[in-house]
């Protein structure tokens, strides 16, 4: 198969795990991609054992059209384990799909992209195997920012999809959107460190000073962020809440403002807890999710 996008190994002398780190499954996300780029070449200088592979721009197609999804449209986040013989999306899929199975760990790093802004958070899928659960878990934490949530594990054509049939211990992370945020950068390579820490692959104790909320989840579908607080008709999305607000059950999240000027429909909260989604652009399509809340306070 060609390779599709480039991928960085760096091998301790020890014996240690293999670990895979990957950003850039969606073109419109940036801070992951230079935290990657910031790991290669700190990680030449500090792993003390096993090996780890990073790569920086999965998804090329997208990144260089300035997009989430490349040319064919299709998102590489539902597109998993792909097909190398079908459409540029499908060939990443199933080039990636490879290199996550091999893996005795797994870290994909995103963001909310053009489209949302999102709590900074860490999750992973409530897997079936204890053993894998509680490693997941572990990784979660030891990521160590604000928000550990664990998911219902059913979600399809995700590389986290592909990393738990496997029985791979997978997490993924999500860092603002809506904006580059320069701070995030530094916070995803601490993340990265930390777990690779709790793995004995570098020196020193995994902090978790950031964690404020451990949650799980085990609904169906409680961690597919697109179809949150769907709205009713398009529009242009005015909020009236900010990420971190707490809400109560049927309070006002905002409103959807028509094309003649006339108000359309109000965006009431469906739970109570904690906005940790908001739509980031104003245009909303019917359908398209303009906020997310978490069961917390
Ligand atoms: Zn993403």
């Amino acid at each position: 198969m060609a390779e599709l996008f480039s991928s960085h190994i760096i091998k301790a002398s020890k014996e240690g795990p293999n670990g895979l780190i990957i950003a850039g499954v969606h073109g419109d996300e940036y801070e992951p991609v230079l935290a990657v780029l910031k790991l290669i070449n700190q990680l030449k200088e500090t792993l003390i054992a096993g090996s780890i592979t990073l790569v920086p721009i999965t998804n090329r197609n997208a990144y260089f059209s300035g997009a989430r999804v490349g040319e064919d449209k299709l998102d590489l986040a539902r597109t998993c384990p792909g097909d190398s013989q079908g459409t540029i999306t499908q060939q990443v899929a199933a080039e990636i799909s490879e290199l996550i199975k091999k893996a005795d760990f797994f870290i994909d790093m995103h963001t909310g992209g053009d489209l949302f802004d999102i709590s900074p958070l860490s999750g992973y899928m409530l897997h079936q195997d204890p053993s894998v659960l509680d490693t997941q878990r572990a990784m979660a934490a030891a990521f160590n920012l604000p928000i550990v949530w664990g998911t219902s594990p059913e979600l399809e054509g995700r590389t986290l999809s592909v990393a738990r049939d496997a029985n791979v211990p997978a997490i993924y992370s999500e860092y603002r959107g809506g904006g580059y945020r320069a701070e995030g950068v530094d916070d995803l390579v601490e993340g990265c460190e930390n777990v690779l820490k709790y793995f004995g692959m570098l020196p020193g104790q995994a902090s978790q000073a950031n964690i404020q909320y451990t949650l799980e989840d085990n609904k169906p579908g409680s961690g597919h962020l697109q179809v949150m607080h769907p709205a009713p008709e398009e529009g242009i999305f005015i909020a009236q809440v900010d990420l971190g607000d707490s809400v109560s059950e049927g309070d006002k999240l905002g409103y959807l403002l028509r094309e003649n000027g006339e108000k359309g429909a109000d965006i009431i909260a469906q739970r109570s807890g904690m906005v940790f989604l908001k739509r980031a652009v104003p245009m909303a399509k019917a359908g398209d999710a303009l906020a997310g809340i978490l069961p917390i306070q």
